[in-house]
């Protein structure tokens, strides 16, 4: 009789999840996913050093970020790691993926010295 009344009651009360790609805004005070700003990036390697997940990879040499999105948990240590303000909390919800996103930036190369 209870499992009947909930199936009944769900029948006639709207949906507790949204359909893609309808959002829901942003709770105040969500953490959100991180975003990278790489023009100021020395490309040091402390937002990696400092990620507890190990979500950041930063090739110095190549001078790139890699940043994999599914394995961030969100805590911000990589925001108070980089001293140049190149990593912040976008206040957004990451989008759903089949694939595992890995984002990739990509910084100008450094010029040798006679190419300058
Ligand atoms: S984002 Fe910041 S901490 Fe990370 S490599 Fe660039 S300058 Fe360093
Ligand atoms: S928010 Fe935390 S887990 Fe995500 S990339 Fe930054 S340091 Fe790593």
């Amino acid at each position: 009789m209870r499992m009947l009344r909930n199936v009944m009651r769900n029948l006639f009360s709207r949906p507790s999840t949204r359909l893609e790609p309808q959002r829901r805004a942003p709770i105040p005070g969500v953490r959100g996913t991180v975003a990278f700003e790489t023009a100021d990036c020395v490309y040091c390697g402390a937002c990696g050093l400092r990620c507890p997940a190990k979500a950041i990879e930063v090739d110095r040499p190549a001078r790139t970020i890699s940043f994999d999105l599914f394995k961030c948990v969100g805590c911000a240590c990589c925001v108070e790691a980089c001293k140049k303000g190149c990593v912040q909390m976008r206040e957004a919800y990451a989008h759903p993926s089949y694939q595992k996103p890995d984002i990739l930036f990509q910084g100008a190369p450094v010029l040798k010295r006679e190419e300058k």
